[in-house]
């Protein structure tokens, strides 16, 4: 049976397996209470049925098969594609006192050999594993004498080819259904629409399972999105630089403008590193391992990095190319704010971005439909970027959410996007298109229209449309003819990087031409004017709640735990978030009992490191 979400909210949750579900949250993980479906999901697999679950990032997907692996008799085996991602969980595991590993190809033979031993004698709560590891005959065949709670397939949109992250060893899992019939699975991701869900449940054979589909709100993020100008480098260093003391992530288009961009960075004194594919193993994991561990630092990447990495105070996510799709813009940007802080999103993109989108999937090795696909999802994306309308709110219909409100934080709903009428001067533009037959770039463009062409042919100054468009700017007829590329009104051929402007739909050109349709212009707010552009978190969104007097308490935890961390050699927030210690700071807990009570302190935590954070919270007292 597939269960409706009304349905499974209408579930009883404070039956007997969920009341020990929330006790193992309290007293492992140290929450108060469980979070959006996070109840429901866990009850259904509690229960031993399969599920598919999908959470926004930071939704807390990890406990929906954590808790149930601790509550069922066996081992809880997780299906996870990223090395990074399963060191992050198990690390954080361990310090909750859960007894975690993983099994994959960078373990030495002795780790790998004492973890079957635990496996096999019973000792082992959870298991990671990659798709590819567990397909392998040996390893189903060990496990398969072993009593497992459950399967948790992590970032299951991977396995299908709709998604955006097709990865072809996920088709394999398909065949878990056969081999370990009397063990729940549970797909869990991010990000999947309603065809990738599809895909999803036929893949991995959940048809009969029940499906949540949790709201893709993320009311931390506050998005804003503007068009590359001219300096678009500059723009992204004058964004970053008004970040200071901040993590943040900026997404480049290639390997080598990560490097650039860092180095700039640098160079204003900004703690940038540049991350990408084509870098050495090695030097790829110390710079992961410095931007994880870092209290702040800007990471410049290819979109090489990200899943998995799940550092919760990320303060922003700057595009300086855009995303890919809006799944991938929703899963790149929501990488910022984890932890429910508020952070930012920004996107810079443009037309020629768009059209080089469009001319990869045209040149990608897939059936015509795929294809048709995929480039929907670009058009989809840029009328995002481009659109007027609230862009929260976008992205959350996108993936089929209904009655979805405006978010009123985002650039759109603050309205610093300004319309006017420009119906008229489009049709002049695509006038000068029409009567240049195709062959100049936007710039020859503009400069016919003004008049203004270097050394002009006597052909070009007879034309009808020769210096009849006075009435704007050079910089407004950009932005004009930019605007009549994602509307489809002029199309570009990106003609290997010196882009040539023709008329796009004939038939949306004809309307216009005729004053069926109207063109409206986006009044853009110049370079540093734009106040987005500028002092980074509005008024009363500032990054930590953390009152002015406990400041210093806060800092003095802070450097508690990243002495801490560096001694253990792990991320800071695996041993506490921010958002803990800014709990500690504002309570000043006098002892273990009211320190136990707090949001992210478990019996784990409280037990190794209760003694020396009331040593720092007693320093303070006097
Ligand atoms: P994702 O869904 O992105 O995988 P995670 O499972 O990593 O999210 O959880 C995100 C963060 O939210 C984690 O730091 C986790 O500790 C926290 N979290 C998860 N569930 C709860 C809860 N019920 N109450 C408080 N914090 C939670
Ligand atoms: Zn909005």
């Amino acid at each position: 049976m597939r269960a409706a979400l009304a349905e499974a909210e209408a579930r009883p949750t404070d039956a007997a397996p969920l009341r020990a579900a929330r006790d193992v949250l309290r007293r492992v993980f140290g929450h108060d209470d469980f979070r959006g479906l996070q109840a429901e999901v866990i009850a259904e697999v509690v229960g031993g049925r399969n599920a598919l679950a999908v959470l926004p990032t930071g939704g807390g997907k990890s406990l929906c098969y954590q808790i149930p692996s601790l509550m069922r008799p066996g081992l809880g085996l997780v299906v996870s594609p990223l090395i990074a991602l399963m060191t992050d969980q198990v690390a954080a595991l361990v310090q909750s006192g859960v007894a975690a590993a993983r099994l994959d190809s960078n373990i030495e033979p002795e780790a790998r050999a004492e973890t079957w031993r635990r496996i096999e004698a019973g000792e082992l709560d959870v298991l990671y594993v990659s798709p590819e590891g567990l397909m392998q005959p040996w390893m189903l065949d060990r496990l398969g004498r072993i009593p497992l709670a459950l399967i948790a397939i992590d970032e299951a949109h991977c396995v299908s080819q709709w998604g955006h992250d097709f990865r072809p060893e996920y088709r394999m899992l398909g065949r878990l259904a056969d081999l370990f019939p009397g063990v729940p699975r549970l797909a869990v991701t991010a990000t999947a629409d309603a065809r990738t869900r599809e895909d999803i449940r036929a893949e991995l054979r959940l048809t009969e399972s029940a499906e949540f589909v949790a709201s893709f709100a993320r009311p931390e993020l506050i998005l804003s999105a503007e068009r590359k100008r001219g300096g678009a480098e500059k723009r992204v260093i004058d964004l970053v630089a008004a970040r200071p003391g901040r993590s943040g992530v900026v997404y480049a288009g290639s390997r080598d403008k990560t490097e650039k961009l860092a180095e700039a960075l640098r160079g204003a004194g900004v703690p940038a590193v540049a991350y990408h594919a084509g870098l050495d193993k090695r030097l790829r994991e110390t710079r992961l391992e410095a931007f994880l561990e870092a209290d702040h630092a800007v990471m410049v990447a290819t979109i090489a990095f990200g899943m998995g990495v799940d550092k919760p105070d990320v303060r922003f996510v700057i595009h300086a190319d855009p995303p890919s799709s809006i799944e991938a813009y929703w899963q790149e940007i929501g990488r910022a704010g984890r932890d429910g802080e508020p952070a930012e999103g920004i996107t810079l993109y443009g037309a020629a971005d768009m059209a080089w989108a469009l001319k990869r999937v045209a040149e990608r090795d897939m059936d015509e439909a795929a294809k048709q696909v995929q480039a929907r999802k670009v058009r989809q994306l840029y009328a995002l970027l481009d659109g007027a309308g609230c862009r929260a709110a976008t992205v959350r219909r996108y993936f089929g959410e209904e009655g979805v409100e405006p978010c009123g934080q985002c650039d759109l709903c603050l309205g610093t996007v300004e319309t006017a009428d420009a119906t008229q001067a489009a049709q002049k533009a695509l006038s000068a298109v029409h009567r240049l037959g195709g062959r100049f770039g936007r710039g020859r463009v503009v400069d016919h229209l003004l008049g203004k062409t270097k050394d002009p042919s006597d052909w070009e100054q007879g034309l009808s449309t020769w210096g009849i468009g006075q009435e704007l700017s050079a910089s407004q007829w950009k932005d004009l003819t930019e605007q009549l590329l994602f509307e489809g009104l002029l199309r570009e051929d990106p003609n290997d990087g010196r882009p040539l402007v023709g008329l796009g739909d004939p038939e949306a050109v004809r309307a216009v031409f005729r004053g069926e349709r109207t063109v409206a212009m986006r009044r853009h707010p110049e370079g540093e004017k734009a106040a987005r552009g500028g002092k980074s978190g509005r008024k009363g969104r500032e990054a930590m709640a953390v009152a002015a007097s406990d400041q210093p308490l806060f800092e003095a935890l802070r450097a508690w735990r990243a002495a801490e961390a560096k001694a253990q050699h792990v991320p800071p927030y695996v041993i506490f978030h921010d958002r803990t210690l800014a709990e500690i700071a504002a309570a000043r807990p006098g002892g273990r009992a009211a320190l136990a009570r707090l949001n992210g302190v478990g019996e784990a935590k409280l037990a190794h490191y209760g003694e020396a954070v009331l040593e720092v919270v007693g320093s303070f007292a006097g």
